[in-house]
């Protein structure tokens, strides 16, 4: 039996659902060999599956263990314990959703639906990059930040990106946002990435809620 300590604030809006959504994510990415529970104040417990253990984790389940582990044992400088926290962003459309890409690093707040929706993002083996990869980024960024090992973003996100290539098993690199436009209409933005040195492009809406994904240039 494992317990992280990683309290999640519910949405006001479905709680119940975001709750079977949470919990259905950490399963998923363990491949099931780990069941995920929110406790009624939003503590995440994990406990293996019959016959599993560390050992019959995948290096990238590993790794992704390892990011939920780090967040639940967290401490301050002071070496006080500290619960890491995240909010998840509830309304399918909105002001606030609309701030919201994945996560939000001031707010420690994260959208489950550009989780879930699993970007399509695959290099020819690994066809989830993935759910844990960007949930476990959004966790260890937190983790960082609530900790106090790094107050600023572009550092907790340097090393966020180390930790989620060892849980996607890819390299991911920045390429930043243009406008998404199509018959002299914005649509919304386009984000380039590179996975593994491909380039592909995310689209979201004003609502900054992913539509597609497309290798290109
Ligand atoms: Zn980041």
């Amino acid at each position: 039996m494992v317990i992280v300590l990683l309290l999640l604030m519910l949405g006001q809006g479905k709680p119940a659902k975001n709750k079977d959504r949470f919990e259905a994510l950490v399963s998923n990415s363990f491949n099931n060999k780990i069941n995920a529970s929110l406790t009624t104040t939003g503590a995440l417990k994990m406990s293996f599956a019959k016959g599993q253990s560390l050992e019959t984790l995948t290096r990238e389940e590993k790794a992704f263990y390892n990011v939920l582990n780090q967040a639940s044992t967290a401490t301050d400088r002071a070496g006080r314990a500290v619960d890491v926290e995240l909010k998840v962003v509830f309304s399918p459309q909105g002001h606030e959703k609309s701030l919201v890409m994945i996560g939000q690093y001031a707010t420690g707040k994260i959208d489950l639906d550009d989780i879930e929706n699993n970007f399509g993002i695959n290099s020819e083996d690994n066809t989830e990059l993935t759910q844990k990869a960007l949930l476990g980024h959004e966790i260890y960024e937190q983790y960082m930040k609530q900790s106090g090992m790094a107050l600023r973003y572009r550092g907790a996100h340097s090393v966020a990106l180390f930790e989620e290539s060892k849980m996607s098993g890819m390299e991911r690199e920045d390429g930043g946002s243009r406008d998404w436009v199509v018959a002299g209409k914005s649509k919304g933005l386009i984000y380039t990435q590179k996975l593994d040195g491909k380039t592909f492009n995310i689209y979201t809406d004003k609502y900054k809620n992913i539509q597609k994904v497309e290798y290109g240039n």
